[in-house]
């Protein structure tokens, strides 16, 4: 049942305005003034609205331009009543943004057709602003999952992929298998014969790979040269050689280039589920282990993965033990990077990087360090030594002059599934005194993939506490944005990958583009990560990006430095 507000103050017009609209089967409610009118627009959001023009006290228009002002209600529908047919009245209430007028005295018929024109007209909008998400959505999805190149998946969907045999792989003893395909030399036919022929080798290549397995079978392009596919489930290693063998037979013939005869040689990996690994990133870098190990030995071969392999595991065991005593040796330490607003030009907060300050390596960055972490568990305590101190260092900035600053804190998947994490966060918050709505966490798409109904759980805690939640690396994932919609969160960050060269990049920008404007209409804020040089920066300001991050503004600093550049209020410039 549609609701509608009459805001009338001659009780006569107001009441056999009610009486029809009853009869109608709307749900009519009333006000006797401007100023109870507007109270109950915002408690109930009515479908639409009717107000006469003359009242005293706040009239018809103050009515209007205040709904107008005001997000929450700016798009109901608003039809003026009025007694003077007066043409300037009628005019100023149109261009103030009415949606139509009625004159006193009017016909039942005159009233209903004017509601029903503008229930009809605010559906086909509705209507088309859905079907536009829509493209908007799948276009997005096309563009992310895709290559454009050669037309092949790519990365994003190996995952689904892998998810969708597993879960009708029912019998124990079969495994997949996870090929990686890397093109010996072609950099260097890249570079003799020319990028555009680089290109059509690389569809050449796609086309035979994608003949070679079957139908159920997934080819995708990984990055330049080098290729991924995910076999459906069989039961021996020695099915996966034969088809390795095939692929190599497929490509091992001329390629006609520009009139010119090409050979080329190639290598493969192979890593198997659930064998190697059990996630599809691991697998991948496992199955490109045995691929470098065959290509040194010779061109057009394949190769299983073995634990053997692992490269850097004794740097990594060197490390290790190294970072179960950091934490007691204070070696840490937390670097701010910059959030800067794009029509302020202003820093509006800050992303706490943590960095790990290795007496005799130096400084090592997280993504060398936070993956071991991950792995033996360390992550917790440095998580929580580092949201401590972004919290005490928050609140400090807070108490000398900065009260409006927020932070971001990045959480890792082991992190996130820790129980008690709302608790432990509210904890921290009160011993520092830092305000919960000071607070954004981070976290990716995959974390939030992991196990959807405890994620959705645990955001909701954390939400109802206050305490913003942003998706990182944006894009980077595995699902479409409006999948993720079921996530309670406020923010999307665009990852630096869609951000660079955004300016020149075709793909890139459409992707980004569409990013903007589906977070938009879904209400979210959107920051771009990773922004290097002026003409990104233009970019992402003429297409309605919120805020910005990256070296153009500010590299990450140690809050003494952050500090400093806060007090030199240093603003954004962007040029047109
Ligand atoms: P992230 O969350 O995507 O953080 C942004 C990274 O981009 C930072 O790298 C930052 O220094 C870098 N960056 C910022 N602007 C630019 C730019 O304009 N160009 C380029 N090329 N890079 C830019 P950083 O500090 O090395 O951190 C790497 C990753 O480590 C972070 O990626 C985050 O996932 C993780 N990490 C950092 N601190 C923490 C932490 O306290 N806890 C957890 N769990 N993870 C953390
Ligand atoms: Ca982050
Ligand atoms: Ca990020």
């Amino acid at each position: 049942m549609k609701k509608i507000l009459v805001i009338e103050d001659e009780e006569f017009i107001r009441y056999n305005l009610m009486e029809l609209l009853d009869a109608e089967d709307f749900d009519a409610r009333a006000a006797e003034n401007g100023v109870i009118g507007l109270q109950l627009v915002r408690e109930e959001i009515p479908d639409l609205i009717l107000c006469d023009v003359m009242m005293p006290e706040l009239d018809g228009y103050a009515v209007l331009s205040a709904l107008r002002s005001d997000p929450l209600t700016a798009t109901i529908p608003f039809i003026f009543i009025t007694a003077r047919a007066d043409k300037n009245d009628l005019r100023k209430g149109m261009q103030m943004g009415a949606d139509d007028y009625l004159t006193k005295p009017f016909t039942r018929a005159e009233l209903l057709g004017a509601i029903a024109t503008r229930f009809k007209k605010q559906q086909a909008m509705e209507e088309r602003y859905n079907s536009t998400l829509k493209q908007a959505n799948s276009r997005l999805n096309r563009l992310i999952h895709y290559d454009s190149l050669t037309g092949l998946p790519n990365r994003l969907i190996l995952r689904e992929r892998l998810n969708q045999f597993l879960s009708k792989t029912t019998e124990s003893s079969q495994i997949v298998p996870i090929f990686f395909l890397d093109l010996n030399r072609f950099s260097s036919i890249n570079d003799t014969l020319g990028p555009s022929c680089g290109d059509s080798l690389l569809k050449e290549v796609a086309r035979l790979l994608s003949g070679v397995v079957s139908p159920e079978d997934t080819v995708a392009r990984l990055n330049a040269d080098q290729f991924a596919l995910i076999l459906s489930p069989i039961h021996h290693q020695r099915e996966a050689a034969h088809i390795a063998e095939a692929l190599l037979d497929a490509l091992s013939q001329s390629f006609l280039l520009n009139g010119q005869q090409v050979f080329i040689t190639s290598s493969i990996g192979i890593a198997f589920y659930p064998k190697d690994a059990r996630d599809i990133d691991t697998l991948i870098q496992l199955a490109e282990t045995a691929m470098s190990h065959g290509k040194n030995r010779r061109g057009n071969s394949y190769q299983y993965y073995t634990s053997q392999m692992q490269v850097g595991s004794k740097d990594d065991r060197a490390l290790e033990s190294a970072l179960y005593k950091s934490l007691s040796r204070n070696e840490f330490e937390v670097y701010y990077q910059p959030l800067v607003n794009l029509q302020t030009r202003q820093i509006v907060g800050a992303e706490a990087l943590v960095r790990w300050k290795h007496p005799e390596l130096g400084m090592i960055s997280p993504g060398s360090f936070i993956p071991l972490a991950e792995a033996n568990g360390l992550i917790i305590p440095i998580g929580e030594w580092v949201l401590k101190t972004a919290a005490k260092q928050t609140k400090l900035w807070h108490r000398s002059g900065f009260p409006w600053l927020r932070v971001s804190i990045n959480l890792s998947c082991r992190q996130f599934s820790q129980p008690g994490l709302s608790e432990k966060i509210v904890e921290v918050l009160a011993a520092t005194g830092l305000e919960p709505q000071a607070i954004e966490l981070e976290l990716t798409e995959s974390i939030l993939m992991q196990d959807v109904p405890s994620a959705i759980a645990t955001l909701g805690q954390l939400q109802a506490k206050g305490i913003k939640i942003a998706i990182d690396d944006f894009g980077t994932g595995y699902c479409s944005l409006s999948y993720l919609k079921q996530f309670p969160f406020t923010t999307l960050k665009i990852d630096r990958c869609f951000v660079r060269n955004i300016a020149n990049d075709a793909t890139n920008s459409a992707i980004t583009t569409a990013i903007i404007q589906m977070a938009h209409d879904l209400n979210l804020e959107v920051i771009a990560e990773g922004v290097e040089t002026e003409d990104e920066l233009a970019f992402l300001y003429q297409h309605g990006c919120d805020i910005m991050q990256g070296f153009l503004f500010s590299r990450p600093l140690p809050a003494i430095e952050f500090e400093q550049l806060l007090r030199t209020e240093k603003c954004l410039t962007i040029k047109n």
